[in-house]
């Protein structure tokens, strides 16, 4: 295979898209002028397609003459006819034939926590797609039965009840029947997370056992001995914290299991993420894995990550601290730091389990936030923050209002998360201010809790993402993965689309859901804003980084159920190969090194990653 180092590619997209050209040789076959004329005409297509949609019927169609892209170094060199394109290449020019497959630019993920999940990817049992409880309990059972001593199995997230046949969850007592000697975790959404027989005694959790969780509590008998069910009550730090006890991978392992978790979001068309950090994981300390994987040129998906305080009552400690080591923007096109949060203060934080009733922000969260708020402004960070409800939107936008008044909080992109059951007002606010949206779909996944708790009519209003596009606010598309809602952003795309949860049910009326172009641009050339990388990412237009993914079915006219089955063949970051399948597996990168022989993801699958070989024993 070529060294694409310093290569150019040319690659063919759209409806009759025909080749992929790769050159080793220099792009110095145009003449300038030509390339220029050429270069605008294509920039205002895909600029109009990719931003003004509902008119639009397919993107092919609006510019039936761009079938092909030139790639010199890490960059798109020029986007145009196959004949063009082709005129372009050089003696020493790869090319690749897609066969007419649809490309899209490479996926942004606006919300997800890809840094932790690729330190726990190997370990973990995935039951995204897993249709039945049967299914998962099977999957449990076998998992059951080649776990070594010292390792546990471990479910977290990415699943809803909604999904199950059964409508049902789990009992302990099935999960201790398939898994009697294995410690076993699984966590479900915000709400639970159940620890086997096992998994209790490894731990050393008995009827003496302290709890310090102030929010949150195991569930116990009547003789006092934990059943192994744990609440949250409604804050899941006490879920996370047991989860946090279970054993670790050591450092290599970590960056193994890394790279086989960005090969998976690679293999669903994923190039882009902003890392929330979440809960126990500490800057510098924990950015080990992925600074190191950065450091050797094998990162796969590029990373701009946010600071998220750890201490209770300290936050402020936490970013005069960071202050001192880390600037907004510094790092590379992988990975940089862009900002603060989501969270930045403990008391700022308003939980979204919809299984609970809503929880009141405390009176003291002004007066912890203002000096975090302050400092941070001070020293020219954009913020981002989590937020669902409309009452603490209130409360949060006010105070935000107030201190970044004369800081130029205009011109810092910050960023507004979730917002589940914001009103127009509010979204305008944020508008005006010169905030952006980041939205998710995590109501997919709480669909039925959402709807027994609030009703019906609140349901076809909640997370008003058709509202939040007529505010004039940015606004991104993300998935909040992987504790909760799935890391595949097909599932995002594919709710966003047809308003439909993991199970089915309508949430949306017609006239909430989007068409296929917007979604698709809030997964791509949206994103680009909230990573302050404008213009650098997510359109296939000259001068863009070259990041794109060939998908394995045609996103614009395949039957919308199936959005949710689609996965990349071909991934391009910054022009080089680093996923390839079907058709294109001759062009695939050398192979990872293995995960340990006990890791579920090679036996079960993972999105993104099929399940390998006659031990297949996945669900689907
Ligand atoms: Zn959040």
């Amino acid at each position: 295979m070529a060294i694409y180092d310093g290569s150019s590619t040319i690659l063919t997209w759209g409806d009759v898209l025909k080749f992929i050209v790769l050159q080793s040789g220099e792009v110095g076959q145009f003449s300038e002028p030509e390339l220029r004329l050429r270069r605008k005409d294509v920039e205002d297509l895909v600029s109009a397609s990719l931003s003004k949609s509902s008119q639009t019927p397919s993107l092919a169609s609006a510019i039936p003459e761009a079938t092909a892209v030139a790639i010199s170094g890490d960059q798109i060199a020029a986007v145009g006819t196959d004949k063009y394109i082709l005129g372009l290449a050089g003696p020493g020019t790869e090319k690749i034939d897609l066969g007419g497959q649809r490309v899209i630019p490479g996926l942004i993920d606006s919300h997800t926590y890809i840094i932790r999940q690729g330190n726990n990817f190997a370990m973990e049992l995935r039951w995204d797609h897993v249709p039945s409880l049967a299914d998962g309990l099977r999957m449990l059972k076998a998992q059951a039965e080649r776990t070594p001593a010292g390792q546990w199995i471990r479910v977290v997230g990415g699943w809803s009840v909604d999904q199950f046949a059964e409508r049902r969850l789990p009992t302990i007592d099935e999960i201790n029947a398939v898994a009697p000697d294995v410690p076993v975790y699984v966590l479900h959404l915000y709400d639970r997370a159940w620890l086997n027989k096992a998994a209790l005694r490894a731990l050393g959790i008995d009827k003496h056992f302290y709890e310090p969780f102030v929010s949150g509590r195991l569930e116990r008998d009547d003789n006092g001995n934990p059943t192994g069910l744990a609440m949250a009550r409604p804050n899941a730090q006490p879920l996370y914290a047991l989860l946090d006890m279970a054993p670790k991978l050591d450092f290599e392992q970590q960056i193994t299991s890394t790279k086989h978790y960005f090969k998976a979001l690679n293999g669903l068309g994923l190039t882009s993420a902003l890392d929330c950090a979440g809960g126990f994981l500490n800057y510098p300390d924990d950015y080990g894995v992925i600074a190191e994987l950065n450091k050797r040129g094998e990162q796969t998906v590029r990373i701009g990550y946010q600071l998220f305080a750890q201490r209770p009552l300290f936050e402020l400690d936490d970013f005069k601290r960071w202050n001192d080591v880390v600037k907004p923007d510094e790092g590379n096109d992988y990975l940089k730091c862009v900002g603060a949060g989501e969270m930045l203060v403990a008391s700022a934080y308003d939980f979204e389990d919809f299984s609970y009733p809503r929880p009141e922000l405390p009176k003291r969260m002004e007066s912890d936030l203002r000096p975090v708020l302050e400092f941070l402004f001070e020293n020219r960070w954009p913020i981002r923050f989590h937020c669902t409800y409309e009452e603490s939107a209130h409360r949060l936008l006010s105070l935000i209002e107030e201190v970044g008044q004369n800081k130029g909080l205009e011109e810092l992109n910050w960023i507004f998360d979730h917002g589940e059951t914001i009103s127009e007002g509010t979204m305008e606010w944020v508008a005006r201010m010169g905030g952006g949206i980041s939205y998710q779909n995590r109501i997919a996944f709480q669909t039925t809790a959402y709807r027994a708790r609030y009703g019906e009519d609140a349901l076809r209003e909640v997370m008003p993402v058709k509202k939040m596009m007529a505010s004039g606010a940015p606004l991104a598309a993300g998935t909040d993965a992987t504790r909760v809602s799935s890391y595949n952003p097909w599932l995002a795309i594919h709710w966003a689309v047809s308003g439909k949860g993991r199970g089915g049910d309508a949430i949306w009326d017609a006239a909430n859901r989007l068409d296929r172009h917007d979604a698709l641009r809030h997964w791509t050339a949206a994103g680009a804003w909230f990573s302050r990388e404008q213009g650098k990412k997510g359109q296939i237009k000259p001068g863009q980084l070259a990041d794109i993914a060939v998908l394995d079915r045609d996103y614009f006219t395949v039957a919308e159920d199936q959005i949710t089955e689609i996965e990349a063949d071909m991934t391009l970051v910054g022009g080089k190969i680093v996923y390839a399948k079907a058709g294109f597996a001759a062009h695939a990168p050398a192979p990872l090194p293995e995960l340990p022989d006990w890791s579920p993801v090679p036996i079960f699958g993972a999105p993104g990653a099929a399940a390998h070989g006659p031990n297949d024993m996945a669900a689907e």
